[in-house]
């Protein structure tokens, strides 16, 4: 046997470092356009020649080539033949466990279950061949029949074949395991980024064509029905929530301790059902356009490790084994007709005869729908190759798993929002482009003009729309401009009759002063003031005021107010003289020096004196 080793960069995104594994340049970004459709992806893996069972052991150092990136070629010795197959990825013997999940894509499968898209890993192959070792290691085997506990040279976690190193009776973890401990470290990453998610666990087996639980166990077995928004799904399956990696890995190790398993003459730990694993993600995030609203998605990685094809005289199969090994080949050929039917673009759309068995019936969705799938193939002859080959021509179509409910909200906000940016847009048409004004409903007459014409916001629009669009756009920008320029003036004029005002309030105030002091002269002059007097006084008062002609009006009414308090002095003087003659007479009369006689109070405060005084 021939086997290169490529450890060459296929694609700048990612180095291809570890031995024994051959790609092609399509795996690189294999990732769908969102939405857009993918095709069934399929990684190879050879396994190394079984020295126990003598498993492999005729395969010529010839009979196997792997000539380039992604590409293996199987050579018939006998006819020298030889035909060349292109998968995703193509793992060579000496692969370990590690790069096998590195490389095969299941990386990749986990980040979009996590996305919400519902992904497949679907391990396939003769039996033997090392999918149930792909997938969980020899962890759960049983180590002292198996080969796992012949001694060799390598550390015992390399994940090395057998026979080409000392795994001793160590255990090891295989791609399940691995991918556990990446889908915690991714959700804690996605954690820091306010992105929480629920993990539901389920795993059963399709043994003999029954569907059995194997985190229930129970000799009945379950129902699978059908639901328009589920497809197929087994009834009353358990679920299990799982917190860590620690409660994942419990869920393996019970699964696999319920598993059938049997030994033949080719495996000790033959599985003798097909196991799905479903692990169902479901996460919260908040609506990025939309702070109330939140996203929810559930994503599911369902992981099945199919039993293995098996010709029945090789394995000297009888009694319980032959019937299970009729059971499991059969369902093989059903999925096998999918797969064909599938592949073939004119058959796709015909009739799929997923209902032709329990397996095909649980894996519908995985091949032809919404999901994504990767075929880990574990073997290398003519025939599961050409199957691998013909897995690789289905189209899937991954969609974002969702609540239909949510789902709608979804796409109904979306179409809100696509209406929004319409309706702006058509405003801006509305209010800069076409040359006319919005007519008003709002009382906003005075913007009319003849020039304006209904519009049919008006005609259909709500009312709080059409004044909302009439404030918003009844004005065109050179109605608007003069609007301005007016103001502008406006608002000039204002500041000088504001100024004109601040004068006249200061006049005011020289006028009023002027006039105190001519009262007090007045008074000054008390009994000797005769009329003559007080004219001189009032002209003066006029004069000295040099009052504009504008003030002259605001003169005149105080000039008023000073004669009638010059008339009211004159009484007022009168009545002192008067009282202090009673005074003089009586000589009893309390004067309070505060006692203001002013006018006619004046004179009713003089009667109401001179009547205390008498009594
Ligand atoms: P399958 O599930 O395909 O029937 P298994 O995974 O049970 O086959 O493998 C059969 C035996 O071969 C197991 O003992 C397993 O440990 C061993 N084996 C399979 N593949 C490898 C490998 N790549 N390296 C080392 N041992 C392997
Ligand atoms: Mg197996």
């Amino acid at each position: 046997m021939t086997s290169t080793t490529n450890s060459r960069s296929i694609d700048s995104n990612e180095q291809m470092t570890g031995r024994g594994v051959s790609n092609n340049a399509v795996f690189h970004d294999q990732r769908p356009p969102e939405l857009g459709f993918d095709n069934i992806n399929v990684t190879i893996r050879v396994r190394p020649v079984s020295t126990k069972y003598g498993l492999y052991s005729d395969r010529k150092e010839s009979s196997l080539n792997f000539p380039d990136a992604g590409q293996i070629q199987v050579c018939d010795p006998i006819s020298g033949t030889s035909r060349s197959f292109t998968f995703n990825v193509v793992f060579e013997p000496e692969a370990t466990q590690e790069e096998v999940f590195e490389h095969s894509g299941v990386k990749r499968l986990i980040d979009m279950s996590l996305d919400g898209f519902a992904c497949t890993v679907l391990a396939y192959g003769q039996t033997s061949s090392g999918k149930t070792y792909t997938l969980t290691g020899n962890a759960f085997e049983q180590i002292s029949t198996s080969e796992s506990t012949i001694t060799g040279k390598g550390s015992p976690n390399d994940g090395r074949g057998e026979g080409q190193g000392d795994r001793g009776e160590k255990k090891m973890i295989g791609v399940m395991q691995l991918a556990f401990a990446y889908l915690f470290e991714q959700i804690k990453l996605r954690k820091n980024r306010s992105l929480f998610y629920i993990i539901h666990v389920s795993y059963l087996e399709v043994y003999n064509e029954q569907v059995l639980d194997l985190l229930n166990p129970s000799p009945k077995s379950l129902n699978v029905r059908w639901a328009k928004d589920r497809g197929f799904y087994a009834e009353n399956l358990f679920k299990v929530e799982c917190e860590d990696i620690g409660d994942l890995e419990g869920v393996l190790e019970e699964g696999c301790k319920n598993r059938q398993v049997r030994s033949h003459s080719m495996n000790d730990n033959s599985s003798r059902s097909h196991s799905v694993m479903t692990i169902t993600l479901a996460s919260e995030t908040q609506d990025p356009e939309d702070p109330q609203g939140y996203i929810r998605r559930e994503g599911r990685l369902c992981i099945v490790d199919l039993a293995g094809s098996e010709k029945t005289k090789r394995t000297n199969s009888k009694g319980e084994t032959l019937i299970e090994a009729n059971n499991i080949n059969r369902s093989l050929l059903v999925l096998g007709n999918c797969i064909s039917s599938l592949a073939d673009p004119k058959r796709r759309s015909g009739h799929i005869p997923y209902r032709d068995s329990t397996l095909t019936k649980l894996l519908a969705d995985s091949l032809s729908g919404s999901g994504m799938t990767l075929m880990l193939d574990a073997s290398e002859t003519i025939n599961t190759l050409r199957y691998a080959a013909r897995a690789k021509k289905v189209k899937t179509h991954p969609i974002v798993q969702m609540d239909p409910r949510e789902l709608l909200i979804l796409s109904l906000k979306r179409e809100v929002r696509l209406l929004r940016m319409e309706n702006n847009y058509l405003r801006q048409q509305l209010n800069l482009g076409n040359g006319y004004l919005v007519s008003t409903s709002n009382g906003l007459a005075g913007n009319k003009t003849s020039t304006e014409r209904p519009t049919s916001n008006e005609s259909n629009g709500s009312m709080d729309e059409k004044i909302q669009l009439n404030g918003e756009a009844g004005l065109q920008p050179e109605i608007l401009n003069k609007y301005m320029q007016e103001n502008e003036s406006l608002r000039a004029e204002n500041s000088q009759l504001h100024q004109q005002r601040q004068t006249l309030i200061h006049d005011h105030e020289l006028v009023c002063r002027e006039n105190e002091r001519l009262l007090r002269r007045l008074s000054a002059a008390g009994d000797n003031a005769d009329s003559t007097a007080r004219l001189t006084i009032e002209d003066e008062c006029v004069d000295s005021n040099h009052l504009s002609s504008d003030l002259k009006s605001n003169a005149m009414k105080d000039l008023k107010g000073s004669r009638r308090q010059a008339l009211d002095n004159e009484r007022q003087t009168k009545a002192i003289q008067q009282n202090q003659l009673l005074v003089q007479h009586n000589g009893s009369v309390d004067l309070s020096p505060n006692f203001e006689l002013r006018g006619t109070s004046a004179a009713a405060a003089r009667t109401r004196i001179i009547r205390k005084s008498n009594k």
